[in-house]
């Protein structure tokens, strides 16, 4: 279903006049009419919209990026300018974590803040139930015209149903020409006929590898072989587990980031437009990444799905605005993708919206840790398929893998051996290379009991999920809002 559907809960008027309000924009005309308020949980009091700081969103995010290959995270100098000035001059979090090393499902948990388990969306073959609300429909609903341009055939329209909420969604392989297109619609009146979200999604540091000139030559320098970036030497390394020399080692990665210096020209050129349209001011920018890459941190294995270790799930995250963003800051606390969306709405003056255990965002507004007061959570969580689940706070990382699962992932031959239970002390061994479980018994029941807690939560909301009722049914048919459109 291309169309989103309300949530559930809400009485019989408040649905339809949420349907309504969806139809009311849905001719492509930019609407000009206010924001309409969200629809409230049927189960909290209603409460006025948050203050509006800005008007339009431009959404940046960058599939397989590993947060430290950005200058600004600690990567090689120069490598990111648009990324570091965009950080420079807004609020970059140093430790955000997405939730699975693997698209389809991180990129439902940021459209959704909802966690894999919740959305049931934990491989790429998944498809979003359309009763959940992403971004996109709630910006629709408040008025926003909705354009994404994307890379990632993973997210394709119609595929994933990631596309529901837009009025426009277009896949494109060339990332010059989808940048292109973004430029465009940033200089073709971006903002200027009511409000404006636009969304572009990157593709190109994901596999396979590809030498991107001038900067591969540049950082491979006078490297002559005997390895290369290509996918069938990366496949033999991890599946035979091929120990690398060190210089073997950098002259993969200098083709990787050769990918991501070509990315972040891409990304400048749209920034520099939005600059430039004059509409900068209103507009909130946000980039991020669906999780990072292994870059063969453990197991001999470069690339994502196999991993939930911070190399694949520590992401950038960038809040830019001049006037209603601080400038400059840094927030150290941990936080996680499903925070964005409350972030964003929050920041767009919108409510989270319709609030039933179905489709209640789990993120929180990271607006206090703007003006340095902690982030409340102190966790974050990340899983493979419905398997294995790691949970990290400061100090600790546990990943627990009560069955024994062996992810395999490109290469299928490959094995990516995890243990039963796995603990690291983060102080100690920030790059998780010591597993001190069996000395720290404790810590592992602690962390194993909190880890279950917040489970347990995702299970029971994910279990109430259920069917609409037959009435709700027939009344978004007779309003056209089942069926393919
Ligand atoms: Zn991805």
């Amino acid at each position: 279903m291309r169309f989103p559907v309300p949530a559930l809960r809400p009485a019989p008027a408040l649905l339809a006049a949420a349907v309504l309000s969806i139809v009311g924009c849905s001719d492509g005309d930019p609407p000009s009419a206010p924001a309409a308020p969200s629809v409230p949980a049927a189960d909290e009091a209603p409460s006025s919209p948050p203050p509006r700081r800005a008007e339009h969103l431009l959404l940046i995010s960058i599939d397989a990026l590993r947060a430290n290959r950005l200058a600004c995270y600690g990567g090689r100098a120069g490598i990111s300018p648009s990324v570091d000035w965009l950080a420079a001059e807004g609020v970059r979090f140093s430790s955000c974590h997405a939730p699975m090393g693997m698209t389809l499902p991180s990129v439902t948990s940021l459209f959704t803040s909802r966690y894999p388990d919740e959305t049931g969306v934990v491989h790429n073959q998944a498809r979003l139930d359309p009763r959940e609300w992403t971004l996109a429909e709630r910006l629709k609903e408040s008025g926003f015209r909705t354009r994404a341009y994307i890379a990632n055939g993973v997210l394709r329209p119609g595929a994933s149903g990631i596309d529901q909420g837009f009025d426009a969604y277009e896949r494109i392989y060339d990332e010059y020409k989808m940048t292109t297109l973004a430029v465009d619609a940033i200089e073709s009146g971006f903002g200027a006929e009511g409000r404006d979200f636009l969304w572009v999604h990157y593709m190109d540091p994901h596999q396979p590898y590809d030498r991107r000139e001038p900067f591969a030559t540049e950082y491979l320098g006078a490297y002559d072989g005997p390895y290369d970036a290509e996918a069938e030497t990366l496949d033999r390394i991890f599946v035979e587990k091929e120990a690398l020399a060190p210089r073997d080692l950098e002259a993969i990665l200098a083709v990787y980031d050769s990918q991501v210096r070509y990315i972040a020209t891409q990304i400048g050129r749209v920034l520099s437009a939005l600059e430039t349209s004059g509409r900068a001011a209103e507009t909130l920018v946000v980039l991020t990444a669906d999780h990072g890459e292994e870059l063969y941190a453990r197991n001999a294995y470069f690339y994502h799905a196999n991993s939930l270790y911070a190399s694949v799930t520590h992401v950038p995250l960038i809040f830019k605005q001049s006037g209603t963003v601080p400038k400059g800051v840094v927030v150290d606390d941990l936080v996680e993708l499903v925070d964005v969306m409350p972030t964003v709405l929050a920041h767009l003056g919108i409510e989270p919206g319709a609030g039933d255990a179905v489709t209640r965002a789990r993120g929180l507004d990271l607006h206090d840790a703007f003006e340095g007061a902690e982030v409340r959570r102190g966790d974050a969580l990340a899983q493979l398929a419905r398997s294995v689940y790691a949970l990290r706070t400061p100090r600790w990382l546990l990943v627990d893998n009560p069955d024994g699962y062996v992810p395999r992932s490109v290469p299928e031959e490959g094995e990516y051996p995890i243990a039963a239970v796995e603990l690291y002390d983060l102080e100690r061994d920030a790059a998780e290379r010591l597993d001190v479980a069996t000395a720290h018994p404790d810590v592992v029941e602690k962390m194993r009991r909190r880890l279950e807690a917040r489970r347990r939560r995702l299970v029971e909301t994910a279990t109430e999920k259920q069917e609409m009722s037959a009435e709700d049914l027939e009344e978004l048919e007779q309003l056209g809002y089942l069926g393919d459109k």
